[in-house]
């Protein structure tokens, strides 16, 4: 007997489970197909965000921080606990509590909703039908109205430093270490790298990151990542620029990692290595050739504005299109095509994503930076408010870094927010809203923020724009 749905949603990361969820309010008979089976081989819903991605390393950071600052910051306060001690076993216990929670929270969403999760690995067939094929090699094919590909993305392997998921790791071995290495080398000084490199410093590792590139965090504002690198360097992350990681080797229990920099070839011994470089888009396999669906020239499924992929009724979202690897954008992604498939009008707004390095302090932006609109040839404002000048982050004992706010010259409209400091994922949604409102830097000087709070920074750098700000001495006017 063949199975019709209206939608057929191909994984249950953060884009798929959320457009499954909407597809069903919206009245639409939908399926969503998961391959990940957890423990007892049962269905795992959530994909890399919830398993292995962003909820278990927050569990991790948010451990880890509250251990560094009970050793390092609480005599500050006058508060003397002695020297506390990490058991990494109930810290890793603590956090796979988190994602069971959370995964098993989608399966009751599901069920609210009405949402069937079927349990295999899905192929799309040409003429918008799905096969799937279950852990037994079972394969039934179902028949779509639409079908919505949300198969996510996997950590890039180099050749160098193939993984053995025992000395040299990636991201997810990284979040289950039994215990805190003593020197711990990381390839990739990027959002991954920064964020697990992070983890285990706090907890006492003695951490060297190689970076193959010449600049830090490129893909950020130029201050804010100069900035961002005095604080980690300040806290002990050994990053190492330009260096090229070209060999690495297990040797008596230990990894021999080769690499090169402008002084030639240098050499390191760690306890573990946690490659970092990225992920690439999980397309292979996915679709028949006669499908229609096509790939572009860095294997990520090709689609349009709308994610409409080039076969009708396939639309494809998340890591696996174009654009930034990031969780919301995905959700987003799905919710617009959803809207889209019910025949509403929905849009996404990629200019008002943000996106968030959850080090401590955390460094968060949305819109351009000051160099890309420079290169653009965009005459810009630029207001910046350090955290030092607040009376919170001060109270808090966490003033490090600053809030960059950028207006156009001409018209005043934000284009783009840039902060490292405390709080800095909750304190730029804020430039987020007021983004996607097209506000002006003017009309957030003009709003009334609390005090004291970390949102402050935000007011004054708005207030810095035009050389106003109240607690700090303003640049001359040019
Ligand atoms: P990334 O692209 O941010 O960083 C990888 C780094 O590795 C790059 O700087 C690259 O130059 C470097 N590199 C590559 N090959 C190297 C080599 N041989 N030697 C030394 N350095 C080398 O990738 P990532 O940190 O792995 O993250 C992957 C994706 O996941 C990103 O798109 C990221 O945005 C997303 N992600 C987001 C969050 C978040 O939003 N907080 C968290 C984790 C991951």
């Amino acid at each position: 007997m063949s199975v019709k749905f209206d939608v057929v949603i191909i994984g249950s990361g953060p884009a798929g489970y959320v457009a499954a969820i909407k597809a069903s309010q919206l009245g639409m008979n939908t399926a969503c197909v998961e391959q990940w089976l957890g423990d007892g081989d049962k269905l795992q819903l959530g994909g890399t965000c919830l398993n292995v991605g962003c909820i278990p390393s927050k569990a991790l950071l948010d451990s880890s921080q509250k251990y560094a600052d009970t050793r390092d910051n609480l005599d500050i306060h006058g508060i003397d606990v002695g020297k506390p001690e990490i058991n990494v076993a109930a810290m890793l216990s603590r956090k796979d509590k988190i994602v069971s929670q959370l995964t098993g929270g989608i399966a009751g969403l599901f069920k609210h909703n009405g949402v069937t999760a079927i349990a295999g690995t899905a192929k799309v067939l040409a003429g918008t039908k799905v096969e799937i094929t279950d852990r037994e090699g079972a394969v039934q094919i179902i028949e779509a109205g639409h079908i919505i590909i949300a198969a996510g993305s996997v950590p890039v392997e180099i050749p160098p430093a193939p993984i053995d998921d025992e000395y040299i790791i990636d991201s997810t071995g990284a979040l289950k270490l039994s215990e805190v290495p003593g020197r711990l080398g990381v390839i990739g000084a990027g959002v991954i790298g920064l964020e697990l490199g992070s983890v285990w410093r706090r907890l006492g590792s003695e951490v060297v990151m190689l970076e193959a590139l010449d600049d830090f965090l490129p893909m950020m504002d130029e201050q804010i990542a100069r900035e961002s690198g005095k604080i980690f360097k300040k806290q002990g992350l050994d990053i190492r620029l330009g260096a090229r990681v070209t060999g690495a080797e297990v040797k008596d229990c230990a990894v021999h990692v080769t690499y090169s920099n402008s002084d030639g070839e240098q050499t390191e011994v760690f306890d573990k290595l946690i490659v970092a470089v990225g992920r690439r888009p999980r397309s292979e396999g996915l679709f028949e050739p006669d499908s229609g669906i096509t790939l572009d020239e860095r294997g990520y499924i090709y689609v349009n504005d709308n994610c409409e992929t080039e076969a009708p009724h396939v639309y494809a979202v998340g890591d696996i299109v174009r654009g930034p690897m990031l969780a919301h954008k995905g959700s987003e992604e799905g919710i617009m095509v959803v809207e889209r498939i019910a025949g509403n009008s929905a849009q996404m707004n990629y200019d008002c994503v943000p996106s968030v390095v959850y080090t401590h302090p955390e460094i968060a932006a949305v819109g351009k930076t000051e160099q890309e609109l420079k290169g653009e040839g965009i005459d810009c404002k630029v207001g910046v408010f350090p955290f030092a000048a607040s009376g919170r982050a001060l109270a808090a004992n966490d003033a490090d870094g600053m809030v960059k706010m950028i207006a156009d010259a001409e018209t005043d409209r934000i284009l783009g927010c840039h902060i490292v400091g405390a709080s800095a994922a909750d304190l730029v949604q804020q430039v987020v809203i007021a983004m996607e409102f097209g506000s002006s830097a003017e009309d957030l000087a003009l709003t009334v923020f609390g005090h004291p709070t970390l949102s402050e920074a935000v007011h004054e750098a708005a207030l810095a724009v035009d050389g106003q700000a109240i607690h700090i001495a303003n640049r001359k006017k040019r």
